[in-house]
């Protein structure tokens, strides 16, 4: 594996690369989530480029840029175990010199949900970041994990508006065995909250549930999800039913909705969501 930490090293590795090329990006702290996602970039692609890097642009003023899990050595280890080609770990210096002034916003996908929580600046941060990444490597297919689910769509969105050749494919979240999404911030979590932490999925289940069942108002399919987590003395900062393609809000269940959550459980802010499927009417 070689590890590029230039722009100009990294366009050099990949300069005659077999194709196609396949681009994990991450912010380190790997687990089985990033696992899968470069397992199926190894299936896929003839050349594997994992970048690690904690984008600080997409860190508010009060989040956990600081205390952001980092080991590098160890992301370098699980990296090559799992077939990657080249590393790309570039410095904050070296993604955002001096004079940097570019921002690449995606309208009306940055504001909902995690928008709303974290300020629009979030996404703009993550997209102008990810459009970076797939100009200096280039690769013909990029993987984003289903867990953060609005930065898939802000992501694809992104790459669509500014032509940029790249397949964005979305990856399903992979879990713990209580149903807990595998996240780098689940290491923030001491026993007790680590159990808490599991009325997370148990909540987008008892969501799905109520919306497989036959619910059609999305305020009574999310109560059966706050009974799930206040039971557990977990009050999220948003459990909503949303379009899973526009992230509108859902008037009425008549289709497929992403049921998203974000919640704290001790210092850690944690996310995940599913697709609900509503019942199929018999006729
Ligand atoms: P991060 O390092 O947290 O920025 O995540 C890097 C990539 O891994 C993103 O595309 C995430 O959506 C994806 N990812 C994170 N957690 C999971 C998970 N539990 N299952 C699948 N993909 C994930």
């Amino acid at each position: 594996m070689r590890v590029a930490r230039t722009i100009a090293a990294a366009r050099a590795a990949l300069a005659d690369a077999p194709r196609p090329v396949g681009l994990v990006p991450t912010m380190g702290a790997l687990h089985d989530g990033h696992r899968s996602l470069l397992r199926r970039a190894r299936e896929e692609c003839a050349t594997v480029v994992m970048s690690l890097f904690v984008n600080p642009t997409q860190f508010g003023p009060s989040e956990d840029l600081a205390d952001y899990p980092r080991d590098e050595r160890r992301d370098r280890r699980a990296a090559r175990a799992a077939g990657v080609d080249l590393l790309f770990a570039p410095t904050d210096a070296e993604m955002y010199p001096p004079g940097f002034a570019t921002t690449v916003s995606v309208a009306g996908l940055r504001e909902p949900l995690e928008g709303a929580a974290r300020g629009p600046a979030h996404f703009d941060g993550v997209a102008t970041v990810v459009a970076k990444l797939l100009n200096i490597v280039a690769p013909q297919v990029a993987y984003f994990g289903q867990k953060d689910a609005q930065q898939a769509l802000v992501i694809a969105r992104m790459a669509r508006d500014l032509d940029i050749p790249a397949r964005i494919e979305v990856c399903p979240t992979v879990r713990e065995e209580d149903g807990l999404a595998r996240s780098s911030r689940n290491a923030y979590l001491d026993a007790a909250e680590r159990e808490r932490a599991a009325a997370i999925p148990a909540a987008l289940r008892a969501v799905a549930a109520s919306i497989g069942g036959g619910e059609r108002d999305p305020a009574a399919a999310a109560a059966a999800g706050l009974e799930e987590l206040r039971r557990r003395g977990i009050e999220p900062e948003y459990l909503a039913l949303a379009d899973p393609r526009t992230l509108a809000p859902v008037e009425r269940v008549s289709g497929p909705v992403l049921v998203a959550v974000a919640a704290r459980v001790g210092r850690a802010r944690l996310i995940d969501n599913l697709v609900a499927q509503p019942a199929t009417r018999r006729t």
